[in-house]
């Protein structure tokens, strides 16, 4: 059996040549969205994440309306490393007062973005949940202009983001080949919803990097549960709830089964996972370092497996609903 030697795995983003450690850590949590964070908090949940081999931070102006920006940015510069040890992700098109994708907003928006993050560079920059504008938009207007951001070196990579699964393939096929370098999938990849799985070849086989965030369905795969804004149905909502109540019971804890579900597809470059104390960084690290070394937990997968089965691929509408 491979060993991890007590390192966290880096895997390749499509044809990048990023290599992204295969937990990621997403900081919309650090905007408050998940409930208040102390700024102690976030420094030493980034500050941990990055000892423990995470390189991969994933923000948004939206979350927390720029909060969560300007607290990875600080938490990322006390780290005192060099620029080119983490790799950073943010989004462009989704605000707090709405969503704009035209060409001007985008391109002010990344120098905000790098004023708040102190940064001279992104690694990534996403368009943020396509779903909610014109998808001919992004092709025609937002994607250009991303392209001309590479270009002047503020950022590297180009991504897109979103709930549906097939605004991507809608995107990808529009564009000239190796416009979108990466996608950020979110809930779709967690043992109640694996739908991205049927996404992945075709996105392979145009070396499009994939991110699949959310692996704890944003809450609902946890002992606490979602936060009031979640946007499941209440039949979901009780599925996982009684999966979590039935691992708990069973003295196992739902969030590690979960990670170590979506950690085990390596097609996936990083499970982006959001975090916002010490001990979930170490719990989420370790869950990826156990499943190198010992393997997932089979016979409490398949009994959660059953619970969740009558909601299984569920989902939730999002973005401008088609007639
Ligand atoms: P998630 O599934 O990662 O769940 C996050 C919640 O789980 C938070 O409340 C967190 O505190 C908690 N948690 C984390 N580790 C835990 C553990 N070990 N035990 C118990 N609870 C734990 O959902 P998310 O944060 O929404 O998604 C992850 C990241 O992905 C985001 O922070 C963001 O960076 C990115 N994301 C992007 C989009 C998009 O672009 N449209 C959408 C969703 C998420």
């Amino acid at each position: 059996m491979a060993s991890s030697d007590g390192k966290l795995e880096l895997r390749p983003l499509g044809n990048t040549g990023l290599k992204l450690s295969c937990v990621g850590f997403g900081a919309s949590p650090l905007g408050n969205v998940f409930g208040p964070v102390s700024e102690h908090d976030a420094n030493a949940s980034v500050l941990q994440a990055f000892r423990l081999g995470i390189n991969f931070f994933d923000t948004s102006p939206f979350y927390g309306g720029t909060l969560s920006e300007k607290v990875l940015g600080k938490a990322l510069k006390a780290l005192g490393v060099p620029r080119d040890e983490y790799i950073v992700s943010t989004k462009c098109g989704r605000y707090a007062e709405g969503f704009d994708f035209s060409a001007e907003r985008v391109t002010k928006s990344i120098d905000e973005s790098l004023a708040r993050l102190q940064l001279d560079y992104v690694d990534i920059l996403q368009c943020h949940d396509i779903e909610f504008g014109s998808l001919d938009q992004i092709v025609e207007e937002t994607i250009p202009a991303l392209q001309k951001l590479k270009e002047a070196g503020k950022i590297r990579f180009i991504g897109i983001t979103g709930l549906p699964l097939d605004i991507f393939t809608y995107v990808v096929d529009r564009v000239p080949p190796g416009t979108v370098d990466v996608i950020l999938s979110y809930c779709h990849y967690s043992i109640n919803d694996s739908t991205l799985e049927d996404l992945i070849p075709y996105l392979k086989s145009k070396g499009i990097g994939v991110i699949s965030a959310s692996p704890l369905a944003m809450g609902l795969l946890t002992e606490s549960g979602p936060p009031e804004w979640h946007p499941a149905s209440a039949e979901i909502k009780s599925v996982c709830r009684a999966a979590a109540a039935y691992c708990k019971e069973k003295g196992k804890n739902i969030s590690k089964l979960a990670m170590q579900y979506s950690l085990s597809n390596k097609d996936i470059s990083s499970v982006l996972v959001g975090m916002n104390s010490i001990i979930q960084v170490e719990e989420n690290v370790a869950a990826a370092v156990e499943l190198v070394d010992v393997g997932k937990d089979d016979e409490t997968l398949s009994e959660v497996e059953a619970i969740l089965k009558p909601v299984k691929n569920q989902t939730w509408p999002s973005g401008i609903q088609k007639s």
